[in-house]
């Protein structure tokens, strides 16, 4: 009896527990969605600006895990947000993986097309359709071709404070979270063994150097972070946002006052979270065969401002298809652990302090949060928060309403009870 045939008898017969025959693998790949020609570029509400020229590209990142029956793809899109709407039609075109384990995050760029459909006080919006389903399809295409890809693999993951001016919090400068998570896959076998297959960077950041006013189509800071861990052997580079919310931003600030808002400050800024990224992430113990879990639930948010329900009726994209209605936005929020990390999504802009509690209350010491994914649904704010300082106004008004943030917390904390941890999974 050979060595496999014998661990397969040894399993059936019940000496060990079948999982750990498994093993686990990851893929990673990327599709390049620079709208050719270029699309006027949007930052949110009101009417988009037309781009005369581009800084870098945009792009779809997939990165996909897997191990016995679980799979799980992680993709980010340069763009403002992604609803659900453009993402279930992706995930409807992705073979081999549950919809409910695909998470598609936005980076929050702010120089990319509107990618929702913002209706101007006409009811008019400047969505290009044809451009947002080709991006649905390069979504499908990348994670496809990730889970074509799969290989064994091991994982490194940490969690440390990024040092470096990177973000700080426009509101208050000191209300931000420094941390930066860190997941890298190394390849166990084959022509690439010991090498990096891809790495997840983690981080709460408006990526808004350049903004939309400019007339510049960019990926802003996350372009340069991606060619960076690209050329530093790190592998396919992912960027999850974080809890950035009221205002966590890029740290473009001058020396004697203004910012600087061009690509160079981009590159500054992307290449330093990139190379404390990989820091981070460089001497920590590798995880051999880690193991997976994910699961996920839909989660109701009541819709109180006018301008959302506003939004929501007035796009062309159907925006409200998944709600139950008019008065209630649904959504999906996912858990996974990953090796022994544990990770969160969140369907918008958090604030740092939600960040900040419910990191607190996840069963780790390596705690994920991925911002503006499934959805992105505005501003996240407690109600102690909301319509409270002047500075708040703004981000008051452009969230879903006062309940968002208590109920995300409520819904988040108790999937993490209701779980097992990082590590317990099969107990
Ligand atoms: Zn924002």
């Amino acid at each position: 009896m050979n060595k496999k045939v014998f661990v397969y008898f040894l399993c059936i017969i019940g000496f060990i527990p079948y999982a750990h025959t498994q093993t686990f693998k990851a893929a990673a790949a990327v599709r390049i969605i620079t709208p050719d020609p270029l699309l006027p570029v949007s930052g949110g509400i009101g009417t988009p600006k037309p781009a005369t020229v581009k800084q870098g590209d945009l792009f779809v990142r997939a990165i996909v895990f897997e191990k016995g029956k679980t799979r799980i793809a992680i993709v980010n899109v340069d763009n403002l947000g992604w609803p659900s709407v453009l993402g279930n039609k992706s995930r409807a075109l992705i073979k081999g993986i549950a919809p409910e384990n695909i998470l598609i995050g936005a980076t929050h760029t702010h120089s990319a097309p509107d990618a929702y459909g913002f209706p101007d006080e006409n009811g008019k919006s400047y969505a290009d359709l044809k451009y947002l389903n080709w991006c649905v399809q390069q979504i499908a295409d990348a994670v496809n071709e990730a889970v074509s890809k799969l290989e064994p693999a091991a994982l490194k993951i940490a969690v440390a404070e990024a040092k470096g001016k990177i973000s700080y919090n426009y509101y208050a400068p000191q209300l931000f979270d420094p941390r930066c998570g860190v997941i890298q896959a190394i390849a166990t076998g084959g022509k690439n063994k010991s090498k990096p297959i891809a790495t997840l960077v983690n981080y709460a950041i408006h990526p808004e150097v350049i903004g939309s006013r400019q007339g510049i189509l960019s990926p802003d800071l996350c372009g340069p972070l991606y060619s960076r861990i690209e050329s530093r052997g790190g592998g396919i580079a992912v960027f999850m946002n974080g809890a950035q919310g009221g205002m966590v931003t890029a740290d473009n600030r001058l020396e004697n006052g203004g910012e600087a808002n061009d690509w160079k400050e981009c590159i500054r800024i992307g290449e330093l979270l990139a190379d404390e990224a990989l820091r981070i992430v460089q001497d920590a113990p590798v995880q051999q065969n880690p193991d997976i879990y994910c699961t996920s639930k839909k989660v109701s948010f009541p819709i109180d401002a006018d301008i959302m329900k506003y939004i929501l009726t007035h796009s062309p994209l159907n925006l409200a298809a998944n709600n139950s209605s008019v008065d209630a936005a649904t959504t999906q929020i996912n858990l996974l652990n990953i090796g022994d990390a544990q990770v969160l999504t969140i369907p918008g802009e958090a604030l740092p302090n939600i960040g900040y509690y419910v990191k607190r209350n996840m069963k780790t010491k390596k705690p994920f949060l991925f911002g503006l994914t499934n959805d992105a649904f505005g501003y996240m704010l407690t109600k102690v928060d909301f319509n409270s300082f002047k500075k708040y106004e703004y981000i008051s008004r452009t969230s879903l309403g006062e309940n968002t943030g208590d109920i995300y917390i409520e819904e988040a904390l108790k999937m993490v009870k209701e779980n097992p941890a990082p590590g317990e999974e099969g107990r």
